[in-house]
């Protein structure tokens, strides 16, 4: 048997670390594993003692709510330089969002045209539409469906009702599709931006307080239960605190499917350490807020946080860099640190930093949105999307970063790791240096069987 690759390298196996290991890849899968003697291959990789781990899959990611479907472009360029070899993207494009199987067909046919990495799809419903597309969406493979509780755009992310909501949890009830939503309540946070808006306050302190955790919490209590009262799969997009966890703890002690996810920025910045330097590039919803980063590690490690993502947001920095931060768009950029951040911070920490990493941004995705175990493992008959990271601190650039933003809260932060190779479907995205696949070769990604509950 001839092989088309063999990388070889510590293996990051479901079971542990391999040392002086190999992989072999042929046809786009993985279809072999060994240790010692390498077999016959087309190309051998020799990555020394660096890690080889399975592909990340980033579970949060707005590619296209700047420049629409195009964006699918720069975005996954980024992605797999990061590191991350699928892409969960969110339904908020720019003009309009994914909620039908007209608009679904054309995210595909732009993915094809344009994706360098794998892309799976979230779909939506917008207000006072009927749930008729949601049978359709998913049966052409989408892998989860968004609401928001708060408007952030009429048109593009609107605010759904808690009647529709139930109706949309109703449809959803006998599939094992999550219902993820952005959770804040907007009669909370309207207020407390016209009241601060009318004080002149204007900085991200402000930002901060007016969407209190009580907004972020009401607004999870409530989706909570109306999917419960449904009995569908409720998922908390981002929870900033540990009572965001404990809530869904309850729901899940009560019998309910329901999960909460983290994103990686919640885990290393806190808005009185880092608010008056960065400002407006740590505004994200729900904020960041004071005093977390230790209750949400250890959130992570009991397993109460269904996965990490980076909820990359593609605005660039003249979109943050607003007077008012009330006008700043919301979100940051995160591909290309989603990776070295979490593994770094979890090092930091003294937990097992492999063994965390490829368990809360690899495996968990993998499952929880039906991709597992096609991806999100090195194991025989995988597909072959692989990341290689190699030990070498260095000092986050974003000037050097592939997303076209060039802008990142982490700029100056030492990493410990480097990504130092990508492949995707057995072919080399990353090289290190440069983005060396070309777009298209990224596929859309359907939903498959695995479920999380
Ligand atoms: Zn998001």
């Amino acid at each position: 048997m001839t092989y088309g690759i063999v990388i070889r390298g510590t293996a990051v196996l479901p079971e542990g670390p391999l040392q002086n290991a190999w992989i072999a890849v042929k046809d786009g899968k993985i279809a072999a594993i060994g240790a010692g003697e390498t077999p016959d291959a087309t190309e051998i990789v020799d990555a020394g003692t660096d890690l080889i781990i399975p592909g990340v899959i980033d579970g949060q990611t707005h590619a296209c709510s700047y420049g629409g479907l195009p964006g699918l472009g720069s975005t996954t360029r980024s992605a797999v330089a990061g590191g991350i070899t699928t892409i969960v993207d969110m339904p908020y494009d720019n003009p309009d969002p994914l909620n039908s199987v007209a608009r679904l067909d054309a995210k595909i046919a732009a993915i094809r045209e344009h994706a360098h990495a794998n892309v799976a799809l979230y779909a939506t419903v917008m207000p006072d539409q009927s749930v008729d597309e949601v049978g359709g969406l998913i049966a052409r493979g989408v892998v989860a469906f968004k609401i928001s509780t708060f408007e952030s755009s009429p048109t593009r992310f609107p605010r759904i009702s808690s009647s529709q909501t139930l109706e949309i949890f109703r449809a959803l009830a006998d599939t094992a599709i999550p219902l993820g939503v952005h959770n804040e309540d907007q009669e909370i946070v309207r207020a407390n931006i016209t009241a601060a808006k009318a004080a002149g306050r204007n900085g991200i302190e402000a930002h901060s307080e007016s969407r209190p955790p009580a907004a972020e919490l009401a607004a999870t209590a409530q989706f909570l239960e109306l999917g419960a009262a449904a009995g569908a799969h409720a998922h908390i997009v981002h929870l900033t605190t540990t009572r965001g966890f404990d809530l869904v703890e309850n729901y899940l002690a009560d019998g309910f499917r329901a999960t909460g996810e983290l994103c990686v920025h919640y885990l290393w910045f806190d808005p009185e350490v880092d608010g008056p330097k960065l400002g407006a590039k740590m505004k994200v919803n729900p904020p960041i807020r004071p005093g977390q980063i230790g209750l949400l590690w250890d959130d992570v490690a009991s397993g109460r946080v269904a996965f990490v993502s980076s909820d990359h947001s593609s605005w660039p920095i003249d979109n943050k860099l607003t007077a008012s931060i009330f006008d700043a768009g919301a979100g940051v950029p995160g591909l290309e640190t989603l990776l070295p951040a979490f593994f770094t911070g979890a090092e930091a920490r003294g937990y097992d930093a492999v063994a965390l990493t490829v368990e809360q941004l690899c495996e968990r995705p993998a499952k929880f949105f039906g991709l597992w175990p096609q991806k999100g493992a090195l194991i025989v008959g995988a597909d072959a999307d692989i990341a290689v990271l190699k030990a070498e601190p260095h000092n986050w650039d974003s000037s050097k970063a592939h997303d076209e933003l060039r802008w990142s809260p982490f700029d100056g932060r030492e990493f410990k790791v480097r990504v130092a190779r990508t492949y995707v479907g057995g072919k080399l995205a990353w090289d290190g240096t440069d983005v060396v696949n070309v777009p298209g070769d990224g596929q859309y990604v359907g939903r498959g069987t695995s479920a999380w509950f």
